[in-house]
């Protein structure tokens, strides 16, 4: 596995997301940016550096810690919530959602490059959103607890170690 020894970018990575929701104002197809977003965390940990994305670059992760602080009640997420089950169903829910709203929306506008950037914008939109409220009754990065995308990476890097330990047995 390759070192993770990359400088931190998250003092500044939510300038990233902010940038992408006012494009995705004035101009709907930069929606599509959103893919880059999701994809990112998940071809970092099959690329072997684990969840670097998490802990040194991620825009919306930036976003929570650095402007939820302030206003973050702070309390812990529940521990059910923390559960391996909890998120493995979260990242069920969230990857059925997701397949059957783009599904849904190429059924009724066709395969067009506005309608799957309009798709990938609503779902960032959204899971911002969410991420936002837990922030605020939560701790402010709470959502990173939860967040199917920081959950997916852990599996690809579980699975990999596991992979590589049996290797080296
Ligand atoms: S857990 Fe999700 S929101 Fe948090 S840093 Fe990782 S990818 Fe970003």
């Amino acid at each position: 596995m390759k070192s993770n020894k990359t400088k931190s970018h998250m003092e500044w990575s939510y300038i990233i997301i902010i940038t992408f929701f006012v494009l995705g104002i004035i101009d709907i197809r930069f929606g599509i940016l959103g893919m880059v977003c999701m994809g990112m965390p998940l071809y970092l940990a099959i690329k072997g550096r684990g969840k670097v994305h998490c802990a040194k670059y991620c825009p919306r992760g930036s976003f929570l810690g650095k402007f939820l602080s302030k206003i973050s009640l702070g309390h812990t997420l529940p521990k059910w919530l923390r559960t391996n089950r909890a998120k493995n169903i979260l990242l069920i829910i969230m990857l059925t959602v997701f397949s059957s709203v783009l599904s849904y929306a190429i059924i009724n506008h066709g395969f067009h490059f506005v309608v799957i950037a309009k798709v990938f914008y609503r779902f960032m939109l959204m899971s911002f959103i969410v991420g936002i409220v837990i922030g605020v009754f939560f701790k402010p990065r709470s959502w990173c607890q939860i967040c199917p995308m920081g959950h997916g990476s852990a599996l690809i890097k579980k699975s990999q170690d596991k992979k590589s330990n049996n290797i080296s047995q």
